[in-house]
């Protein structure tokens, strides 16, 4: 997916290099909210000069990599942001940036958030310190050692023909169908997840699952693999409390369906696109 962080674009490093090298940027959070060095209405990661001279009280300061050769830092901090500033949460960086600085932005959050409940030990309640060599958190007393949380989650369209099966969360606006999806549990494997959140959630069995791509979804800390998956049997049954409505749609006629910055859109356009090319259209 073009979308994503290209493997050369990013080094991720525990601690910074030597030297300093070009400039770097910080993906600051001031009480929760991502700062910006907001040029006309597009959002933008502090730089070094304009993080020199913000009167801020730093809480965490994080070297997450190098960026196109650029350190990054993330940083998370208390106090009020001078004029020329603007802060949002992360969904109002989606879509409006480009796709690895916002993936990037994410990467910051997630680290902050890890940080932020990992201070002390979840067995002995010592306070943790850094870690050597990896980015986690060590507890000196008991030797516990604290990675970053992930969530590994599976994403399916389920296809059928000139048909794929979305539908409606119970949560969701009315009208807006998409793929099914669901967590990895301890102890399966990602195909056993996916036979199993389709069968829960609309009843139906599934063959020849197909993986396509991934992409880190940071609301909180999503993992989300995307396969399409060929129906095999069964009729539709929505999951009580879960599923409001589930049906199947020609690739031709569509529903309202989730924005392109979503994973579940691009498994749904891939399906409509090689559909439309076996049709000669
Ligand atoms: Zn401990």
């Amino acid at each position: 997916m073009g979308w994503q962080i290209q493997p050369d674009e990013f080094e991720s490093r525990v601690s910074p290099p030597e030297g300093g090298g070009s400039s770097a940027w910080y993906f600051l959070f001031v009480d929760g909210r991502l700062a910006s060095l907001a040029e006309r209405g597009i959002p933008q990661p502090i730089d070094d000069d304009a993080f020199r001279w913000l009167d801020v009280e730093i809480r965490e300061r994080h070297y997450l990599g190098q960026f196109r050769g650029r350190a990054c830092y993330a940083v998370s901090a208390s106090g009020t942001l001078p004029e020329g500033y603007a802060s949002s949460d992360l969904r109002g960086w989606l879509g409006r940036v480009e796709p690895p600085v916002f993936y990037l932005a994410g990467r910051a959050q997630q680290i902050l958030e890890w940080l932020d409940t990992h201070r002390y030990c979840g067995r002995c309640g010592s306070e943790t310190q850094a870690h050597g060599t990896d980015r986690a958190r060590e507890c000196p007393d008991c030797g516990l050692i604290a990675y970053p949380r992930l969530s590994p989650s599976i994403i399916v369209l389920v296809t059928r023909g000139d048909e794929m099966l979305l539908a409606r969360n119970a949560n969701w606006p009315a009208g807006f169908y998409s793929t099914l999806a669901g967590f990895v549990e301890p102890g399966e494997s990602v195909e056993q997840t996916l036979h199993r959140e389709v069968m829960e959630e609309v009843g139906v069995r599934v063959a020849n699952l197909r993986y396509l791509g991934s992409q880190s979804w940071p609301f909180p800390n999503s993992l989300m693999l995307g396969y399409h998956a060929e129906y095999a049997g069964g009729e539709i049954v929505c999951q009580d409390g879960e599923i409001a409505d589930a049906r199947w749609f020609r690739f031709d006629d569509p529903p309202n369906m989730p924005p392109g910055t979503a994973i579940s859109r691009w498994l749904i356009d891939a399906f409509i696109d090689a559909r439309k090319a076996a049709s000669g259209g």
